[in-house]
């Protein structure tokens, strides 16, 4: 089986229990979970059976280690996960509005986080794999950058593949330099999952159509979009394939991206035709947004199925 590795942000999150404006009062909180976008989709792989592994950097501190048991447990090689003896674990604070957009207090790029680099273990865990997934939100400094890129070269040059998910904060494009380290990764990459709005972020164009041939024409193999509770579809260069979403009670939306994101790429690598990848990915979706806490509703194989069984769609 194929070996996945990502590399980037491990952090836990404390979301308010109640919805409203952000964070200027007195709130009943709960937390920690083990939480980060590339944390989670790595751990969806693992729920899966996939053999994977990250690279990240937490403190020496409890936050750091549910983290590690977490992804651990789940099956994720964590020998790349080095230790800060002094910077905390990242954290993100976060709590919805009564519209559903979220407020955020992230604490990343000076947490442990900021220590990630490829050190000897990172090297070897990358030496090791066959395929790389990249989330544009680890892209925070130009060391992850460099990090990153240097694991994509890596992959590439043994034949492996690799998946972008563009993940993108507004304040991350204006970093200097940081479009033309997105849009090299777009032209790299053979797998493609932006949300729809994201589809334009990196393309000449500016309608979600002329930029899925675009991306295409860029060379990249697939286009993946995702549009929440609207669903999501597949491109390549034999047409589309639309995948609802499946109905169920939306609890915590966070993760859904990354669990969709971590089942498709396995299904992928093992070869599923893309509306079995899709189905399998949506499910996983709909699945995370069940459970409170962004990593709490990542599934196995065996819990996809029960779940298609009983969708009958
Ligand atoms: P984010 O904006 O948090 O980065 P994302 O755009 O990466 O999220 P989403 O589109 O929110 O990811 O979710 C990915 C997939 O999960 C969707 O395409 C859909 O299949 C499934 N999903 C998400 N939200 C729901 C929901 N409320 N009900 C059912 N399925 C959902
Ligand atoms: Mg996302």
């Amino acid at each position: 089986m194929r070996r996945i590795v990502t590399i980037g942000e491990i952090v836990v999150e404390v979301m308010a229990t109640e919805r409203g404006d952000g964070f200027l009062e007195p709130l009943s909180l709960v937390g920690p979970f083990p939480s980060g976008a590339p944390a989670i989709f790595i751990d969806q792989c693992g729920r899966l059976g996939q053999p994977c592994g990250m690279v990240g950097r937490v403190g020496d501190d409890d936050f750091g280690r549910l983290n590690l048991r977490r992804l651990a447990a789940d099956g994720v090689d964590v020998s790349a996960v080095s230790v800060d003896p002094e910077a905390a674990t990242g954290s993100a604070f976060v709590r919805y509005r009564p519209d559903g957009d979220r407020d955020f207090v992230f604490n990343i790029r000076r947490s442990a986080n900021a220590g990630i680099a490829l050190d000897a273990a990172a090297r070897a865990l990358v030496a090791s794999a066959d395929h790389v997934h990249v989330m544009g939100s680890s892209l925070f400094s130009p060391a992850v950058v460099a990090a990153t890129e240097e694991a994509v070269a890596t992959v590439k040059a043994r034949g492996g593949t690799v998946s972008f998910d563009p993940n993108a904060r507004r304040e991350l494009l204006a970093a200097p330099g940081m479009r033309a380290a997105l849009s090299g990764l777009l032209d790299r990459c053979d797998l493609f999952l932006p949300s729809g709005p994201e589809l334009t972020l990196l393309t000449e164009v500016d309608t979600e159509e002329a930029a899925v041939g675009e991306i295409l024409a860029r060379g990249v193999g697939a286009v993946v979009v995702k549009r929440g509770a609207a669903g999501a579809e597949f491109h390549d260069a034999s047409g589309r394939i639309a995948q609802p979403a499946f109905a169920v009670e939306e609890v915590d939306p966070t993760g859904a991206g990354d669990c969709f994101g971590g089942a498709f790429v396995t299904c992928w690598l093992r070869g599923m035709p893309p509306a079995e990848a899709l189905r399998y990915a949506a499910a996983a979706g709909a699945r995370a947004v069940t459970r409170r806490g962004p990593m709490e509703g990542a599934s196995t194989f065996a819990e996809l199925d029960a779940f298609l069984a009983a969708a009958r769609v």
